[in-house]
C-alpha cells in the first residue's frame, strides 16, 4: 500500500506557511514504513530539530481505480479516519528553497500516524466534518471539511490520472491552520466529529 499526502488544500494553512494558493492539487506520497499505528508512541528523529504535527482527514481507498472521473470517485472510499502528517519543518523550508523534492521531510519513518478506527462515510456528512487537535488538551487545530480547496472526490480523481489507487491505499487529504512543533512528552489527541481517533505521544 502506499500513502498518497495533498499539500496546501486548506487556504489559511497555505497562508500561514506563505505558500501560494494552489489550482490543482499538490501531492507527494509517504512509504508504508511511515504508518504508526495503534496509538504506539512517536519518537523525535534525531536529524530535525523542528517536527510540525498536521492533523489530516484520511480516506481509504476500498477499490482498485485509475482515470476516476469525479463523479464516480465515491464508489472507490467507504472510510473516513485522521491521520497526522509529521513533517520536519527545518529540512522541508531547505529543500523548498533548494527546489529539491521533500520526501526527506515529509516521508521518514513513523511520520503517518493512523487512527485504528475509521468512519464509515454514511455516517458522515461528508461536506461538515469537524476534526480537531488537542495538543496537551489545548485545541491548536480544529477544521472542518467544508474548507478543502479540493475535495475528496477531487482529489481521488486528480491523483488517480497518475497513479493507481489500489485497495488500501490512503489518502491525506491536508492540514487546516494551525501547525506547530511538538515536544517530548507531548500528547496529541484527536477528534473526528468529537470521537476521540487517536491519542498517543511523543516521546
Ligand atoms: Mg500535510
Amino acid at each position: 500500500m502506499k500513502i498518497i499526502c495533498i499539500g496546501r488544500n486548506y487556504t489559511d494553512h497555505a497562508k500561514e506557511l506563505n505558500n501560494p494558493m494552489p489550482t490543482e492539487p499538490v501531492f507527494f506520497i509517504k512509504p508504508e514504513t511511515a504508518l504508526l499505528r495503534n496509538n504506539e508512541p512517536f519518537y523525535l528523529p534525531d536529524f530535525s530539530n523542528e517536527i510540525h504535527y498536521e492533523l489530516e482527514l484520511v480516506v481509504k481507498i476500498k477499490k482498485v481505480g485509475k482515470h476516476i472521473e469525479k463523479e464516480f470517485a465515491g464508489r472507490y472510499y467507504d472510510e473516513i479516519g485522521l491521520g497526522i502528517d509529521f513533517t520536519a519543518r527545518d529540512i522541508q523550508d531547505e529543500l523548498k528553497k533548494k527546489g529539491l523534492p521533500w520526501e526527506k521531510a515529509k516521508a521518514f519513518d513513523f511520520s503517518a500516524p493512523i487512527c485504528s478506527i475509521f468512519i464509515n462515510k454514511n455516517e458522515l456528512d461528508l461536506k461538515n466534518i469537524n476534526f480537531k487537535l488537542k495538543l496537551n488538551d489545548n485545541i491548536v487545530q480544529n477544521g472542518n471539511s467544508n474548507e478543502m480547496i479540493f475535495d475528496f472526490d477531487d482529489i481521488i480523481s486528480y491523483v488517480s490520472k497518475f497513479i493507481t489507487l489500489k485497495i488500501g491505499d490512503l489518502i491525506y487529504t491536508g492540514t487546516p491552520a494551525g501547525v506547530g512543533k511538538v515536544k517530548i512528552d507531548d500528547n496529541l489527541k484527536c477528534y473526528l466529529n468529537n470521537e476521540l481517533l487517536l491519542d498517543f505521544y511523543v516521546r
